[in-house]
């Protein structure tokens, strides 16, 4: 899949039955629908229904930030912001393929759900490190061909 922000070829990264695109170029994330939807489940959250409609179904957020493609339609994404103070900005397919979230946005996601929605089974922090370490992987030289 190639990148919707700079168009680099994306690495596919698995966490437990989880499949999420990755730019190792500006550390972007592409959650297809049903993938967010079962990490949010593995990191304990049980209202993932809920949670995931209330994104799906919000208000587009007013923005600066440059509308994206989706990396499956090409469509431009709907920017959505979540929380407040500060909003995690994130942008989403109106045909529901999918979310991305720029380099960091997934664990202020987690971040702020933790404040709001306190983990039943603490399974949060292994979902947080594991962001993390994707994340924070090194810049790779000599891949980009
Ligand atoms: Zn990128
Ligand atoms: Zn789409």
């Amino acid at each position: 899949m190639i990148c919707p922000v700079c168009k680099h070829d994306m690495l596919v990264v698995e966490y437990h039955d989880i499949e999420l695109d990755y730019c190792s170029s500006c550390k972007g994330v592409w959650f297809d629908s049903g993938e967010l939807e079962l990490l949010l489940k593995s990191d304990g959250l049980e209202e993932t229904k809920v949670f995931l409609d209330g994104i799906l179904n919000s208000a587009e957020a007013v923005s600066s930030e440059k509308k994206r493609d989706c990396p499956i339609c090409g469509h431009k994404m709907k920017k959505t912001a979540i929380g407040e103070q500060p909003a995690v900005l994130i942008d989403m397919c109106r045909d529901e393929h999918g979310l991305w979230f720029d380099g960091g946005e997934v664990t202020e996601l987690m971040r702020h759900l933790a404040g709001t929605h306190p983990p039943k089974h603490g399974s949060r922090e292994q979902v947080i490190r594991f962001l993390e370490e994707v994340f924070a992987a090194p810049e790779r030289t000599g891949d980009g061909s």
